[in-house]
């Protein structure tokens, strides 16, 4: 059960770390989705097999088995799309990960943004978690319309230019409309651990995405403040 108490498809996280763990599956049900944990590899499997998951993260480096023994072990009752997360210099293990059957993985560090958009992606793709998602691939919300697939915001109808991170920023706000995007939340998926600025960073941010999409910047309607804690996206 996430926190707004809607039940999305299951994501299994089979993680060592607690605090990466912890802020994978935070990510996870801020988007929406179910997270059950797992902290090695016979726990992993075991849980897979119980939950039959809609997604699989799988960290390479694990205590006792491996990431890649667990991956071939899911493998042999399951085609659950599987992540591995893998560590920056281990070309290797992304190689094998895939030959035994990962659709795909993220190096650490990533971004909790992009994570998500893999996690997204590979769900779509899954036939058979198909019935949990429905086509979002466009946002709609008052005057603004964001086409994921084309990377094209409009207001109006009319073609806006926006940079690659204010992009980041208005996507991750609207998939939250009319819900609060707390400011720590949307550093980490926009900026991730990439995120070297003081915090102005992402009010100068918003202010640009302000002055391209509100008719007033001054006085926005939809990219509006939550005083103290972050921003809102308002289906105006
Ligand atoms: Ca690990």
């Amino acid at each position: 059960m996430n926190e707004t108490g809607r039940r999305g498809p299951l994501v299994v996280v089979i993680e060592d770390e607690p605090a990466l763990a912890e802020s994978v599956r935070f990510a996870l049900e801020t988007e929406g989705f179910d997270t059950v944990g797992a902290v090695d590899g016979v726990d992993g499997v075991a849980t897979v097999r119980k939950h039959r998951p809609a997604l699989v993260l799988l960290d390479v480096m694990l205590p006792g088995m491996t990431g890649l023994d667990v991956c071939r072990q899911i493998r042999r009752d399951s085609d659950v799309p599987i992540i591995m997360l893998t560590a920056r210099d281990t070309e290797a293990d992304k190689v094998a990960g895939l030959e035994l059957g990962a659709d795909d993985y993220v190096t650490k560090p990533f971004s909790m943004r992009e994570l998500m958009a893999r996690v997204r992606s590979q769900i779509r793709r899954s036939s058979r978690s198909g019935q949990f998602i429905e086509s979002n691939e466009v946002l709609r919300g008052g005057r603004i319309t964001l086409d994921i697939d084309a990377h094209e915001v409009r207001v109006d109808g009319e073609v806006v230019e926006l940079r690659p991170k204010e992009f980041e920023l208005l996507e991750t706000l609207m998939r939250r409309t009319n819900r609060l995007s707390g400011r720590d939340v949307i550093i980490d998926e926009v900026w991730g651990s990439s995120y070297f600025g003081d915090t102005k960073t992402l009010d100068v941010h918003i202010k640009r995405l302000r002055q391209k999409l509100e008719t007033d910047p001054s006085n926005p309607v939809q990219i509006v403040t939550v005083r103290g804690l972050g921003y809102k996206f308002v289906d105006g």
